[in-house]
């Protein structure tokens, strides 16, 4: 067969094998291709499809040196990353997202969805500077650029007319953070209605704390259903599922299931924004499996990347990187164990 290329002896599912190539596409998988085409040998490293990470701020990645650590908390965390969001220029965005986006494309991604930030504040600046990358990369990996109003929608109807104007500039989609806004459940029906009105997904930032109660999916779950937008809804975070019985957890996981809603835990995160309630934290990933494996709804868990350190609010270095370290390494899309 007429092949471009071939690399030779990857391992795939536990065997060794050549894999080549033809008009960019995978051509065939063989334990040994026989053909005159140009060699890469693969040494035995792993092939695969490539990580996805549902779930980075590129925007507000490596920024750990622009914000103080004193109390190591949730509040320290937005406050902190809000007053640094003020000094962002397209030129620093850029430089730091195209940083990230390498070094991510290096281990292995290629799908991501970055989330950006605009508001009066940040203006259009993060949606520029990503897009800007987006075409960049486009080459080696899928970024879906999320535009999401992160302080707030109601109080502020300037950033609604912002995000509209990014969808229409070709945004790939819209979202939320109903927990920083007077009116969580008009922030979300407005974030609806400006998907509704571009076509695009929706993706929220939901139930930021450890309280069980006054969770904001059973709003996202009625919007989902009543604009027949399964398949078409993400949520993430969503710590308060580590607070709720096992068996209220499982129902929201099948009504997640039934609504088509996307889930993304973020316990990496969880660990140091939850400071100083850690021993609050552990259930969270058996809680977050029994609800994978009791309605299948799909599930993603980013992991950020270890050794960045936070401070919790006992003023003991924390082993868990900080809730202002966006870096990410990678994720798996949908399996979690
Ligand atoms: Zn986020």
């Amino acid at each position: 067969m007429p092949l471009d290329l071939i690399i030779s002896g990857a391992r795939l599912d536990g065997r060794t094998v050549d894999i080549g190539f033809e008009a960019g596409r995978i051509a065939a998988i063989e334990a040994h291709i026989a053909a005159d085409a140009p060699r890469t040998e693969a040494l035995g490293a792993l092939a695969f499809p490539g990580f996805a990470d549902s779930h980075i701020h590129l925007d507000k990645a490596c920024i750990l040196e622009r914000c103080a650590i004193c109390e190591g908390t949730l509040a320290e965390a937005i406050s902190g990353t809000a007053a640094a969001k003020a000094g962002f220029t397209v030129e620093d965005i850029h430089a730091r997202a195209a940083g990230v986006l390498a070094k991510a494309v290096l281990h292995g991604t290629n799908r991501m969805r970055s989330f950006a930030e605009v508001d009066p504040r940040a203006g259009m600046r993060c949606f520029e500077a990503l897009s800007a990358v987006k075409a960049e990369f486009a080459h080696a990996v899928d970024l879906d650029i999320c535009v999401f109003a992160q302080e707030g929608l109601t109080q502020e109807m300037d950033t609604h007319a912002m995000l509209d104007r990014a969808l229409a500039a070709g945004a790939d989609l819209v979202g939320g953070c109903p927990y920083a806004d007077p009116d969580p459940e008009r922030h979300i029906a407005l974030v609806f209605d400006l998907a509704e009105k571009h076509g695009t997904m929706v993706d929220f930032h939901l139930d930021f704390d450890l309280d069980p109660t006054g969770s904001a999916i059973p709003a996202v779950l009625r919007e989902t259903e009543a604009r027949k937008f399964g398949g078409r809804v993400s949520i993430g975070h969503v710590s308060k599922l580590s607070a709720m019985a096992p068996g209220e957890v499982r129902q929201i996981g099948r009504r997640l299931a039934d609504a088509g809603v996307a889930l993304t835990a973020l316990p990496g995160n969880r660990l140091a924004e939850t400071a100083p309630t850690p021993k609050a934290e552990p259930p969270f990933q058996s809680r977050l499996t029994s609800l994978v494996s009791a309605c299948g709804a799909p599930v993603a868990r980013v992991n950020r990347a270890p050794g960045v350190p936070g401070r919790r609010q006992d003023g003991r270095r924390s082993s868990q990187p900080s809730a202002k370290s966006s870096f990410c390494r990678t994720a798996g899309e949908i399996t979690i164990g």
